[in-house]
């Protein structure tokens, strides 16, 4: 990216670009010279993200909204603009959500995802990037969890939809020209660090870092900690948690592999995480360390269908892509801090 001619600069649809991880990965995006396109229906954003990216990097993405569910323009937005490559993040995350209201799981994150890769194929836009999770693993016979883990049955209407959505790339790169990569993501987590654009929980996180900071500001009361007798050194379930700069920067590095055919299957599948676990109890220390405050918490039972651990083997996605991580758990804690400070 430096023939320093922005007009011949690669056009990369990020689809729920402002969202959590979508709009950090459209601010790495624009750092790096793409043009950037953003379809998000605001299901679970707002347009005051467009600013947060725009104070950052200075340029305003090119904004469309409406639902891919929506295949006729979805397909006439592939007809009017020449995408080289699309980075998919739109789907609905809620775990609780999806045991409640599975059909409108299947319905939103398997729709639009077919709807997307028909859009493609009929314009020859043939590089996929794709939001996967390590919830296809469940919980891994053994740790760190590489990517040729057996996949568990999911815990979770929308775990599954990650699965199931894997499985359509699958066919859909073997009988076409489509090259696709999947990032199955531990635990994202953090902020950017100029506080411009972060995690927006509705209600009541469910998340630990969101809950977490919003007991340290005072909006809880106190955090719960779910299950303190999990078979690990303190008792407390152990996760991955990834700073999402650094899983932002994970997506521009695939994409570029895809850009550069460098990609050695049709579909690719990659952990992205930092390789190292931290328990809950570990995790409010850092919080502490970081912030200097007091987090007031209490040990409860466990909570329905979590895993005792997962954390990422990350030597094929730092051997394939050259990515791996440049935070910390303390600097992930920080910059949610601040990120929480500025909310109202
Ligand atoms: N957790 C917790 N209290 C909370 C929220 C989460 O103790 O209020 C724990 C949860 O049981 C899990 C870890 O924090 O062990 C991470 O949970 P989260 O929901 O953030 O991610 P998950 O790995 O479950 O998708």
């Amino acid at each position: 990216m430096n023939n320093g001619n922005t007009h011949h600069q690669p056009q990369i649809l990020v689809t729920g670009g402002l969202g959590f991880i979508g709009s950090h990965t459209v601010v790495e995006l624009q750092n790096e010279g793409y043009e950037v396109f953003i379809i998000d229906n605001l299901s679970n954003s707002n347009l005051d993200v467009l600013k947060g990216i725009y104070n950052i990097t200075g340029i305003k993405p090119k904004f469309f909204q409406f639902d891919l569910l929506d295949k006729e323009k979805t397909h006439q937005f592939f007809n009017q603009h020449r995408i080289n490559g699309v980075i998919h993040f739109a789907a609905s995350k809620a775990v609780g959500e999806s045991v409640e209201k599975p059909l409108k799981y299947y319905e939103n994150n398997i729709g639009s995802l077919v709807n997307v890769l028909q859009g493609m194929l009929d314009n020859n836009c043939n590089h996929f990037i794709f939001s996967s999770s390590c919830t296809v693993y469940g919980q891994a016979d053994t740790l760190p969890i590489t990517e040729s883990a057996p996949l568990k049955p999911a815990e979770s209407p929308y775990g599954n939809t990650k699965k199931i959505s894997e499985e359509i790339l699958l066919d859909a790169t073997r009988s076409s020209e489509l090259k696709a990569i999947a990032l199955r993501y531990f635990n994202p987590i953090g902020a950017h660090p100029s506080a411009e654009i972060g995690e927006l929980p509705l209600g009541v996180p469910n998340n630990l870092i969101p809950y977490v900071t919003q007991t340290a500001a005072g909006i809880r009361t106190q955090l719960s900690v779910f299950g303190n007798d999990y078979p690990t050194p303190d008792g407390t379930a152990i996760r991955d948690y990834i700073h999402v700069v650094d899983l932002a920067k994970a997506h521009i590095a695939a994409l570029k592999r895809l850009l550069n055919h460098e990609n050695k299957s049709q579909l690719e599948i990659f952990n992205v995480g930092t390789g190292m676990g931290s328990s809950v109890l570990e995790v409010i220390q850092a919080f502490e360390k970081a912030t200097h405050m007091k987090l007031n918490y209490q040990l409860v039972g466990r909570r329905a269908g979590d895993i005792t651990a997962a954390y990422a083997d990350t030597s094929l996605v730092h051997k394939e892509l050259g990515w791996k991580t440049e935070k910390s758990l303390e600097d992930a804690l920080l910059d949610a801090w601040n990120w929480q400070l500025k909310q109202k």
